[in-house]
């Protein structure tokens, strides 16, 4: 019956990672390849309690159907949380989604027609092309530098496609870079989308995993103009689980997202949010993102110390000041998939992901995206070693 399928099926595909990630996750194999957080770090003993004074307490709210975009207590928490991070909003400006993924769909299905010009950073987000790509967009890649997304590239971008939908960004602790915009590119990000009435999605499920440095305000604190769609995610600061993200955006823009939610899904759990909504009140979620920081910390500079000392001298990588990755570029003509595949996984039993996947159009071979997050420190140290070893072999260094 595959001949039925509607057109837009051509562009979902299964993606060339899922198999590699396969490979990897045989137990003999040290996989740095998913973007998994450190299940060790969940708050299970606190959950375990919510979880059953919610049932306890207000079981029959927790178990009904509530308003489609979602608990207004949590949205209002949601909201107070925003605004402390310097972007004031309202109740009804946080519609809560299935995790930041669910918010990437629903924000193409409301903008994008076929043909349609995507923005995206050059590398982007994976799971967003995944997302964006039934919608049947063209994208436009804009590079990056260690600044984020080079915004005088993107003003020309946007000057070659007038009428592009959207700019599609991960400012803090980019996915798979590690990468975090600074400070000037943000302003200026927003002074290009408010010249070319472009309207921006900022994606950011990692921004409270600031282990380094000063935090940055979000591009959406310097938007006058509603047009930035900010995403948050309790993902990594909860539980990947829980399915639980939101999106702020001004009030008629979340009206018509919230449309489009109540078509896929009706609702986010209700028990899900009451739980994550009593955790905000009950517990300190503060102090335990605090820990998830300084666990990441800790898990970074052993993986950057540990491949300054056993990688190659060619082979580039990123220092993230949060998030879960570091981005490793190897010289010119290096396929890492090929290398996985002949020697990683064999001689080192080591599985990363092959860098070209994460680009929209221009596929290079040369990268790779490790992630610190999921390994002992045990692992880490034997898995970037072998892998250093393996790489000094057959690289001639
Ligand atoms: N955006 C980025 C950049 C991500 O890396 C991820 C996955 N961690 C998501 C969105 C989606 O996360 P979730 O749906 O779990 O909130």
């Amino acid at each position: 019956m595959t001949s039925r399928l509607a057109a837009r099926m051509s562009r979902v595909k299964p993606s060339a990672i899922r198999e590699l990630l396969r490979l990897g996750a045989d137990p003999n194999v040290i996989s740095f390849g998913g973007g998994y957080p450190d299940a060790s770090l969940f708050p299970i003993a606190g959950l375990d309690e919510v979880f059953r004074k919610t049932l306890a307490e207000n079981g029959q709210e927790a178990l009904q159907y509530t308003v489609s975009n979602g608990m207004p207590l949590l949205r209002r928490q949601i909201a107070e949380r925003m605004t402390r991070d310097g972007v004031p909003c309202t109740t009804d400006e946080v519609l809560i989604l299935q995790g930041g993924q669910q918010g990437l769909d629903l924000v193409a299905k409301m903008l994008v027609d076929k043909d349609d010009v995507i923005v995206v950073e050059d590398p982007t987000f994976l799971g967003a092309l995944i997302a964006f790509n039934p919608c049947e967009p063209r994208y436009v890649t804009v590079g990056m530098d260690e600044d984020g997304m080079d915004v005088e590239a993107l003003d020309a971008a946007l000057k070659a496609n007038p009428g592009a939908k959207f700019i599609y960004t991960v400012p803090d602790f980019h996915n798979p870079t590690g990468v975090t915009m600074s400070l000037a590119r943000r302003k200026r990000l927003v002074e290009i989308a408010n010249a070319h009435d472009i309207i921006i999605l900022e994606d950011s499920p990692y921004r409270e995993i600031r282990f380094e440095g000063e935090r940055i305000p979000p591009i959406k604190s310097f938007d006058t103009e509603g047009r930035v769609i900010y995403l948050g995610s309790f993902s990594k600061i909860l539980a990947p689980g829980l399915r639980l993200g939101w999106a702020v955006a001004s009030t008629d823009l979340i009206e018509q997202l919230g449309l489009l939610k109540l078509a896929a899904d009706t609702q986010t759990s209700t028990l899900n949010m009451a739980v994550a909504s009593r955790f905000l009140a009950d517990y300190d979620i503060d102090a335990h993102i605090g820990t998830i920081r300084s666990a990441y910390r800790h898990k970074k500079n052993l993986m950057l110390d540990t491949i300054r000392q056993s990688f190659p001298q060619e082979i580039a990588c990123t220092d993230a000041s949060g998030g879960l990755f570091t981005w490793l570029t190897f010289p010119e003509g290096f396929d890492t998939a090929a290398f996985m595949l002949d020697h990683a996984l064999p001689e080192a039993r080591v599985a990363y992901v092959p860098g070209a996947t994460f680009f929209a159009l221009d596929q290079r071979p040369n990268h790779a995206r490790l992630s610190y997050s999921t390994q002992t420190d045990e692992r880490l140290v034997a898995g970037i070693t072998a892998l250093g070893n393996v790489l000094k072999s057959h690289m001639g260094s």
